[in-house]
C-alpha cells in the first residue's frame, strides 16, 4: 500500500519486520522481492510520486573537490539524484551490463580493488535483475546478442582489446514501473514524504529506531528487526554520518571508513572515428530492439547494442583501470545549419583525421566511460549548513588523480589502436573535444562542435572529464572492517541490525553502469533478510 506520512499524528511509532530507508532502484526491488515473503515491510520515501522542489532541495550541498560537470557544464549536487518515488531511475538512460570478473580481484598496484565475493556470485543474481530492470536475460555473449539483433559486433579484437554488448531498458522507472504492486501490497507499505533524519542508537551496536519528518514538521519514528538503508551512494553515507546517538563520528563508523572511497565513472568524449567499410557494418553498434520473450515484462521491447571494451587479461596485466568507448553512429551532415561556424560534419572530420570517409553515415563519434583507482580522501562528508529537516548537507570531496587521467587516455590508445590494426578504420582521439551544448545532438549523432579546431590544441592534463552520475563506493563491502564498512551479507561490520544497499556497498566500481549490479544486489540482500527473519 502506498501511505503518506504527512497524515500521521505526530509522535506516532509504526513497527514492522523490515524497515526500507529510500525507494529508488534498489529499495524496490528489495521491497518487490520481500513481498508476499510473510514480513512486514515499511518503505520511508522522502518524496512523492513526482519531483516536488522543497523535497529535492534536500538533495543540495557542496562539491568541494573536483567539480562534478557534463564535459565543460557544472552540475549542481541536487541535480544529481532524484528524491522521489523510482530515485534517481526517474532519469537514468537505462544501459545495462554485468561487473566483468576482473572487477572482484585484487589488481596489485590498484588501491583497495577486489570484492570479498566472487563474480561467480553474483551470476544468479544478475540472471534474477533481468526481471526487475526490464531485459531479455542474464545472457550477454557475443553470439546470442548477434544471433538476437541480426546484426554483427564490430570486427576489433585482440588480447587487450574486445566488443561486448548493452542491453538498454527504456523507460524503465522503477515508481512508475512497480506502483501499482506496491499500492496492491498488504505486506508492504510505502510510506510517501518520510524523510529519515537519524538512525537511533543506544550502544552503536544496533539501531533501536528510525526516525523521520515531513517537511510539515510531523515527526514519527519506525520501530523493526532489521533495517535497510537503500537512499543511494551519497545518502546512506551522509545518514549514516549523520546518526550520532552514540559517537560523534557517526554510526558504524568506528574504524573511520564511511564516506570514503568516494567514486565516480569518467565520461569523455573521446574524439571520432571513419570506418573503413561504410555504414552496413556500423549498424551494430547503433544497434536495435528486441522483444522480450517470457516472465513479468513478456511483450515488453527493449534495446541492445555493441561497444568496446579492455580485456579483463589486459587490465589483470596492466593492473590498470577499466575503459569502455561507445561509437555514435549518426548522420554527421543531416540538420547541421551549413553557415554556421565551428560546426564539424563528414568533411571537416574527414580533413581531421587525413582519411575521407565515404559517406557521413561511417563517422562515428566516441565516447568513452572510465574507471577510476579508489583514493581514501575522495569522500562524502557533512557541511556546516543545515536542511528543511535539521540534517547537516553533504559536503563531497570527489578526487581522482592525474594517473586516472593518464590510463584513461592510454586505454582510449589501445582501443583506437586495435581499431587500427583490424583495419576497421581510423579513429582520432581528441579526449574532451567537444562542447556541453552538443551533448544532445551528438546523442542524435546529427552534428558536433569541435572544441578547437584541431586536436593539438586540446590540453591532454586537463581536457574535461564528466561524471557518470554513479556514485558508488561509500560504504564498501570488505571482509575487513579497517577497509570498508559492509560485510559480504551487506551487514554494517559494526551494526548487528543494519543493511546497506546500493552502489554505495561496491567494494570496487569497475566500468559497467552500476544499477543492473545494484539491483541484483538487492535481490541477494532479500534473500539473505528472508534467511535470517524467516
Ligand atoms: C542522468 C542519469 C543517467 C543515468 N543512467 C544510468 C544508466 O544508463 N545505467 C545505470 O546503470 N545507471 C544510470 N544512472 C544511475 C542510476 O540512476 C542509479 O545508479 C540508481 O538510480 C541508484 O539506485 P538507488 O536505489 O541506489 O538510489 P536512488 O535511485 O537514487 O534512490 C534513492 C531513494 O532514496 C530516497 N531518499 C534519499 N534520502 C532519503 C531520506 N533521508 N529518507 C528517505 N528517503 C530518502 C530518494 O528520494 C530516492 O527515492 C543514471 C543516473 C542519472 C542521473
Amino acid at each position: 500500500m502506498l501511505t503518506d506520512a504527512r497524515s500521521l499524528p505526530s509522535g506516532t511509532r509504526r513497527s514492522a519486520d523490515v524497515c526500507v530507508i529510500g525507494a529508488g532502484a534498489a529499495g524496490i526491488t528489495l521491497a518487490m522481492e520481500l513481498m508476499g515473503s510473510g514480513l512486514s515491510v515499511i518503505v520511508l520515501e522522502s518524496g512523492g510520486t513526482d519531483v516536488e522542489p522543497d523535497t529535492q532541495d534536500l538533495a543540495a550541498g557542496d562539491s568541494v573537490g573536483r567539480t562534478l560537470e557534463t564535459l565543460d557544464n557544472p552540475v549542481r549536487l541536487d541535480q544529481t539524484r532524484l528524491r522521489y518515488l523510482g530515485g534517481t531511475t526517474n532519469h537514468w538512460a537505462g544501459f545495462c551490463r554485468p561487473l566483468s570478473p576482473i572487477d572482484f580481484e585484487v589488481r596489485e598496484g590498484l588501491r583497495r580493488s577486489g570484492w570479498p565475493i566472487s563474480h561467480d556470485d553474483l551470476l544468479p543474481y544478475w540472471d534474477r535483475a533481468t526481471e526487475w530492470v526490464r531485459i531479455t536475460d542474464g545472457d550477454f555473449g557475443l553470439d546470442t546478442w548477434e544471433q538476437r539483433l541480426g546484426l554483427a559486433a564490430p570486427a576489433i579484437g585482440n588480447a587487450r582489446v574486445e566488443p561486448f554488448v548493452f542491453q538498454l531498458t527504456y523507460p524503465t522507472l522503477f515508481g512508475l514501473l512497480y506502483r501499482s504492486d506496491l499500492e496492491a501490497s498488504v505486506d508492504v507499505e510505502v510510506m510517501l514524504h518520510a524523510n529519515v533524519v537519524n538512525l537511533a542508537t543506544d550502544d552503536g551496536r544496533a539501531v533501536t529506531a528510525v526516525q523521520a519528518r515531513t517537511l510539515e514538521g510531523i515527526s514519527f519514528d519506525v520501530t523493526a528487526t532489521a533495517f535497510v538503508l537503500a537512499t543511494g551512494g551519497i545518502e546512506n553515507a551522509r545518514i549514516l554520518l549523520s546518526s550520532t546517538d552514540a559517537d560523534d563520528s557517526g554510526l558504524g563508523n568506528a574504524t573511520d571508513q564511511v564516506g570514503r572511497h568516494f567514486a565516480e565513472h569518467l565520461q569523455v568524449y573521446a574524439g571520432f572515428g571513419v570506418a573503413e567499410s561504410g555504414a552496413e557494418a556500423l549498424a551494430g553498434l547503433a544497434g536495435d530492439e528486441v522483444t522480450i520473450p517470457s516472465g513479468r515484462h513478456a511483450g515488453n521491447r527493449h534495446g541492445a547494442k555493441f561497444a568496446l571494451g579492455l580485456t579483463d587479461d589486459h587490465l589483470r596485466d596492466e593492473a590498470t583501470t577499466g575503459v569502455e568507448m561507445q561509437l555514435l553512429v549518426g548522420n554527421l551532415d543531416a540538420g547541421r545549419p551549413a553557415e554556421e561556424a565551428g560546426r564539424a560534419g563528414t568533411s571537416e572530420i574527414s580533413a581531421l583525421l587525413g582519411h575521407r570517409a565515404e559517406s557521413p553515415e561511417s563517422v562515428v563519434s566516441l565516447q568513452a566511460l572510465a574507471e577510476q583507482e579508489l583514493d581514501p580522501e575522495s569522500r562524502v562528508g557533512l557541511g556546516r549548513a543545515t536542511d528543511a529537516t535539521g540534517m547537516r548537507r553533504v559536503e563531497l570531496d570527489w578526487r581522482y588523480s592525474a594517473d586516472d587521467r593518464a590510463r584513461v587516455l592510454g586505454g582510449l590508445r589501445t582501443i583506437a589502436e586495435a581499431a587500427g590494426e583490424a583495419g576497421w578504420g581510423r579513429m582520432q582521439l581528441i579526449p574532451g573535444g567537444v562542447h556541453a551544448d552538443a551533448i544532445d545532438n551528438l546523442v542524435q549523432g546529427e552534428y558536433i562542435t569541435l572544441y578547437s579546431a584541431t586536436p593539438s590544441e586540446i590540453d591532454l592534463d586537463n581536457f574535461p572529464i564528466g561524471v557518470g552520475f554513479h556514485h558508488m563506493c561509500t560504504t564498501r563491502m570488505t571482509d575487513d572492517r579497517n577497509e570498508g564498512v559492509v560485510d559480504p551479507d551487506c551487514r554494517m561490520h559494526d551494526v548487528d541490525n543494519l543493511w546497506v544497499a546500493g552502489s554505495s556497498v561496491f567494494s570496487t566500481p569497475g566500468v559497467a553502469t552500476p544499477t543492473y549490479t545494484i539491483v541484483a544486489l538487492a535481490v541477494r540482500l532479500a534473500d539473505h533478510l528472508k534467511s535470517v527473519l524467516l
